[in-house]
């Protein structure tokens, strides 16, 4: 234990503290103790505190508490001749530290009026995204991340470390600076995209905002881990969880001026490497501070010096036991899921195809053996050299593929990850799946020697890569013709509408088996979802042909069939087999569910579902409200809050959580009386489901029922819902009741 570390973090923990204290005592001064103060749209309170107080602060006065309680953590600094042996006092330090820190970014958001950030600082993450996020987490497409303080010795040095992070996945959070430099700053001088989409979140220029990301380690663990917050032995749970789940570490990147000799960082970024040392998460830095190698808190050494930036992931990767796989795809761009959300602004654009310019599609088709020539691509119509700068061109991407395991239900599996696949090289963009593509290709990728080409390229490297016990052979042939795309894409549309009337078609009834998932057990140990036919998984992300496919290509995988076995209650969705699986696989946590019920032993939720659907008594009905609305809802929760209660994978009758293509099937909570229950949902997401529920409701001759569902434009407390309800004769007031 290195005494430079233990003072310096000790003296940056009463600096940080004083500073919290003194802008408390502002904010109490102006507003009053009763004032509130939250972070936006989250269920766990100010989480830092959640986690190490259990501590549910909703006042200044609540905070007054908060800082009482981390005073008494704060240790006497040393004289600088003293050896510190114990790690102890430091870890203390740095929650004290984290508490003070959480309690300067909340009261940030007291006169911001629920603004979350500003320029280039995102500043809090809210619950939506950090359950968006999470799915990566969970299904391993993102190792785990990394907490960037300060600023890289070039910016050249800034986009090669982020490039290599974006290749390998690992979500990249930037807080604080080194002599006034941030990283952030560096990247946005040289035009990287920085959001969610990209892995790159800058939270903040002060270091105090690094605490974001040790509040997003908390909430990942309480919602996917199913870990509640209470007190110590809880937090000591949590912090075990992080340890060994959320794969993180800390780059300290620059010397800051004017520090103690031998000290290279500021007392402050000490305090919070303190605290982030208490996540388990190692700091590694490309300067001399003192290290402290020995393992005892985190996995591996808890501090390592004098890194060259160029090494700095690798270095990072072995501290912290991350297993990272870098694809390597013959293109000449970067490739990796980092760069799965990048846009291709206008300016930047090199060309494009589909979008509202001209006609697009892809498709991907079974063939016989000797038809498919594995590895070949072919170009129709003119490649990337013979193109003209800013100009649109029609695109036809059709993947040909043969193997003898293969079906032709696994067609549209594979074909729907060509977007991913796609999308996950730096510099191309791409929207949407079938007929409705829109692809751009960057002038940085074009001038570095992307061709059209490399789209088959890719296609063909990812597809043997993940699907290779189901095919053998793969070919591509892509289409940029004006004159020969319009044969092509007429006999794609054929084959899109004969394959959506086949599962469209396809009842619970009609199949012997149902799918299982287990994927979110690694992070909400207990949780199982059973998929049916009309029913797919809470992510949205998995229907069960999509479990049928995934588990003839891996029979050890995630999904294995289920054979319902007798049928206790048609009704309500229960089969004997069923609740004996799900018994098993919860560790003996669920003895049965109803697949169709709101009401009665409802499916569980692990934490990243589309939707919850919620009965609202006062109006004999059901809500379903989507992630991606903020604001209130009539149950008077909001989707966050909502989310709170329902995950971990508990069973919790009146509320589950559901995919959104669930809401037009005709199972959907079919126990309660089906979509004629459905009284709200936000406009943004019946608009989006517009089609389907139409339809829904044209079979069961309600066609009326649509433009009585309420949204926020007509109702946001169950009064405004029923008179609305009333006004409208909704049936659901007419139904037997719900309770
Ligand atoms: Fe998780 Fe269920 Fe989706 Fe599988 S289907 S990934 S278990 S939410
Ligand atoms: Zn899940």
């Amino acid at each position: 234990m290195s005494k430079i570390i233990a003072t310096a973090a000790i003296r940056g923990a009463h600096k940080i503290f004083n500073q919290a204290e003194a802008a408390l005592a502002d904010a109490i001064s102006q507003h009053g103790k009763d004032t509130k103060v939250e972070y936006p749209n989250t269920a766990y309170y100010l989480p830092i505190m959640l986690l190490f107080l259990g501590q549910k602060v909703q006042t200044l006065g609540d905070l007054e508490e908060s800082l009482a309680e981390a005073r008494k953590l704060l240790h006497d600094i040393p004289p600088d001749d003293v050896w510190l042996p114990y790690l102890g006092d430091t870890l203390d330090s740095g929650v004290a530290t984290l508490i003070a820190e959480e309690t300067i970014e909340a009261l940030k958001y007291l006169n911001a009026a629920g603004k979350n950030g500003s320029g280039i600082w995102l500043g809090f993450t809210d619950d939506s995204i950090l359950r968006m996020q999470g799915i990566k987490l969970v299904d391993g497409r993102m190792p785990g991340f990394a907490a960037i303080v300060g600023a890289a010795p070039t910016n050249r040095e800034a986009v090669e470390l982020i490039r290599g992070l974006q290749e390998r996945n690992i979500l990249v959070f930037m807080a604080g600076h080194s002599g006034g430099r941030a990283i952030a700053e560096q990247l946005a001088e040289e035009g990287i995209d920085m959001n969610w989409d990209t892995f790159l979140v800058p939270y903040g220029k002060e270091i105090t905002s690094a605490v974001h990301a040790l509040n997003f380690a908390a909430r990942s663990a309480m919602t996917f881990g199913g870990v509640a917050p209470g007190g110590i032995k809880e937090a000591r749970e949590i912090l075990l969880y992080n340890k060994e789940r959320v794969k993180a570490f800390v780059l300290a990147l620059g010397e800051d001026p004017g520090v103690n000799s031998g000290q290279y960082l500021t007392d402050e970024k000490y305090a919070t490497a303190a605290g982030a040392i208490n996540f388990g998460f190692p700091v590694i830095s490309n300067v001399n501070i003192p290290e402290i190698l020995p393992t005892g808190i985190c996995t591996y050494e808890h501090v390592v010096a004098n890194v060259p930036v160029a090494d700095i992931i690798t270095r990072a990767a072995e501290v912290r036991g991350l297993t990272i796989k870098i694809e390597k795809i013959p293109i000449p761009v970067p490739y990796g899921a980092g760069f799965e959300g990048e846009r291709v602004r206008k300016e930047d654009m090199f060309v494009q195809f589909g979008g509202k310019y001209t006609e697009a599609f892809e498709l991907l088709r079974m063939k016989p053996m000797d038809q498919v020539e594995d590895g070949k691509i072919e170009v129709i119509g003119p490649e990337a050299d013979q193109m003209t700068e800013g100009e649109a061109y029609p695109l036809g991407i059709l993947v040909e593929v043969a193997g003898r395991k293969f079906q032709d239900d696994f067609e549209s599996v594979v074909e729907r990850r060509v977007h991913e696949y796609i999308s996950c090289a730096n510099g191309v963009f791409h929207m949407g799946q079938r007929s409705i593509i829109w692809v751009r290709i960057s002038k940085e990728a074009r001038a570095k020697g992307f061709k059209i080409a490399h789209l088959g390229t890719i296609l063909i490297a990812k597809i043997h890569n993940d699907f290779s016990s189901i095919l053998d052979r793969v070919q591509v042939k892509i289409i940029t013709d004006p004159a020969k795309i319009k044969a092509p894409l007429e006999e794609a549309k054929k084959i899109y509408s004969h394959r959506d009337d086949r599962i469209a078609g396809m009842t619970d009834e009609d199949v012997e088996d149902f799918y299982s998932c287990v994927l979110c057990q690694s992070y909400a140990p207990n949780h199982v979802c059973i998929v049916t036919p009309e029913r797919l998984g809470l992510c949205g992300a998995y229907t069960w042909l999509d479990c049928k496919a995934s588990h003839q290509i891996d029979k050890h995988g995630p999904n294995e069939p289920v054979p319902k076995g007798e049928c206790i209650d048609a009704c309500k969705g229960q089969w004997r087999n069923v609740n004996a699986y799900i018994s098993t696989k919860s560790h003996g946590n669920l003895e049965r569910f109803n697949a169709y019920s709101i009401l009665e032993e409802p499916m569980t939720s692990c934490g990243c579902f589309e939707c919850i659907a919620a009965i609202v008594p006062e109006a004999n009905g059901i809500m379903v409200v989507d992630r991606e609305f903020a604001g209130m809802t009539p149950v008077g929760m909001k989707f966050s809050t909502l989310a709170g209660q329902i995950g971990g994978g508990t069973q919790t009758p009146g509320f589950v959580g559901i995919g959104k293509l669930y809401i037009s099937s005709a199972k959907f909570v079919s126990a309660e009386g089906g979509i004629e229950r459905v009284v709200w949902m936000p406009k943004a997401l019946k608009e989006e489901i517009a089609d389907r529920v139409k339809e829904r409701l044209k079979k069961i001759g309600k066609e009326d029922l649509f433009d009585k569902i309420a949204t926020e434009e007509q109702a946001e407390t169950p009064d405004q819902l029923i008179e609305f309800l009333t006004r409208v004769e909704h049936p659901a007031l007419a139904l037997a009741p719900l309770l």
